[in-house]
């Protein structure tokens, strides 16, 4: 599962120049933008595009109309193009009906957002349920603009269409799944979502060659309105969900922050917690609230599914969240691929968490003359091997399973599931009837 034989810094290469790729495309929550960002991910991954038309139900909710957009720009009166869609798409807001008028200052000003604390930044601002046009710009830019008739152009369509989401699934020995989901609705901006989308494709990327106990779903969906599509889809099939992720803001320089599913200890829970201790790097743990990405679908009370949501910065609390600064040098190379080893090692650990049975459980078993003191791991390793059999051992009574071990024990993951497999190969032990489900 590890990705040796893999050098960290060609990964960390090939994650960031796919965000660099993708970072250009003016996406929203239908439409060509999505549509051409899922087409490159099929360049990575053999994904399937879905699109499900305007108009349907799905659950409390209906498919909106499809938004395009070809072009937008603010002129004076002299002609000069004084906001461009083609230099920042973040210039329009999401979804704005299209318009070609002549307004007044006070009109432009009315349809125009700006972030006065942070006044060299665009502001990314959407309007999905409720019709309006509209500009975004740097708020210096704003209070420069004088008295005059300004050209607003907005060449959008907002009509009856698809929405468009990508699926890939990998076939594992069983049918249970985890999921990994990630939004792929937002437009120029980098860590808020470009970078889960390019960890998804690269954990998808790792595992289709990988050798799996578990099968695993990817799920691209735009925000909010795509997960309650695939929900309400795929009700029937969400029992085989074991365990989830949602991605989201997986590039800055912040610390691993993990927000703990609805069920709060669920394997999921408890397997990121173990992956991020053994990594000897800081995290931060959040309780289950229902804010956030859509982790807020799958926890929703009728499906109560246990998927956690793993990012870096949580959104809200970097400054350039939401803005024309969530750009190409917020996210870097050497974060995203400690992001992505991070989540192969939080999937190694579901992937060998089994419980198991002492099969010499009235005292210990001799280890000396089956040649297991020592036999396994480094010198330095040999003594915290030994402690590690012990553990497993005394433990493996059919009611704890591998990470309860490594819990109560404080030893790495790896190594607890090193010993176990010595002893199984040993006969000292053998899978529980109810080690998986
Ligand atoms: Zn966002």
């Amino acid at each position: 599962m590890q990705p040796t034989g893999l050098q960290e810094s060609d990964i960390a290469k090939e994650i960031f120049q796919l965000i660099e790729r993708l970072y250009p495309i003016c996406r929203s929550i239908t439409g060509d933008g999505v549509r051409q960002t899922l087409r490159i991910l099929q360049e990575y991954i053999p994904l399937t595009i879905r699109e499900v038309p305007s108009g349907t139900r799905v659950f409390d909710w209906a498919v909106p109309k499809e938004w395009n957009i070809k072009d937008a720009y603010i002129k004076n009166s002299k002609g000069e193009k004084l906001v461009d869609f083609q230099k920042s798409n973040l210039h329009v807001l999401n979804y704005s009906l299209p318009i070609h008028e002549k307004v007044s200052l006070d009109e432009l000003k009315a349809h125009s957002f700006s972030l006065p604390d942070k006044p060299d930044w665009i502001p990314y601002r959407t309007s999905y349920y409720k019709e309006n046009w509209g500009f975004c710009l740097s708020h210096k830019q704003l209070a420069e603009l004088q008295e005059d008739e300004y050209e607003v152009l907005i060449d959008s369509t907002l009509r009856d269409g698809h929405l468009s989401y990508g699926e890939y699934f990998i076939k594992g020995e069983r049918v249970d799944e985890i999921l990994i989901s990630t939004h792929v609705c937002h437009p120029s901006l980098a860590n808020d979502n470009l970078s889960g989308i390019a960890l998804a494709v690269f954990i998808a990327k790792h595992l289709k060659a990988a050798s799996l106990r578990y099968s695993y779903r990817f799920v691209f969906t735009p925000g909010t309105i795509g997960s309650i599509i695939w929900l309400s889809l795929n009700e029937v099939q969400t029992i085989r969900i074991k365990h989830g992720l949602v991605l989201a803001c997986a590039g800055d320089s912040g610390k691993i922050n993990y927000k703990k599913s609805r069920q709060a200890n669920a394997e999921i829970d408890r397997a990121v917690i173990q992956a991020l201790r053994d990594s000897g790097d800081g995290f931060a743990l959040h309780e289950f609230s229902p804010y956030g990405y859509d982790e807020r679908q799958f926890c929703s009370p009728g499906f109560n599914l246990p998927v956690g949501c793993f990012m870096r910065t949580p959104h809200g609390e970097f400054p350039e969240y939401h803005t024309s600064a969530d750009n190409l040098e917020l996210v870097r190379p050497k974060f995203l691929a400690d992001s992505l080893t991070k989540c192969l090692s939080i999937l190694e650990i579901l992937e060998g968490n089994r419980r198991y049975l002492n099969l010499n459980p009235k005292c210990e078993p001799q280890l000396g003359k089956r040649g297991l003191y020592g036999s396994i791991g480094g010198q330095s390793d040999g003594r915290l091997q030994e402690f590690a059999m012990l553990w497993v051992l005394n433990l493996s009574d059919g009611a704890h399973d591998l990470l309860d071990i490594s819990e109560k024990s404080k030893v790495r993951f790896c190594l607890i599931k090193n010993a176990a497999d010595a002893l199984l190969a040993n006969n000292l032990l053998r899978e529980a009837s109810n080690s998986v489900s």
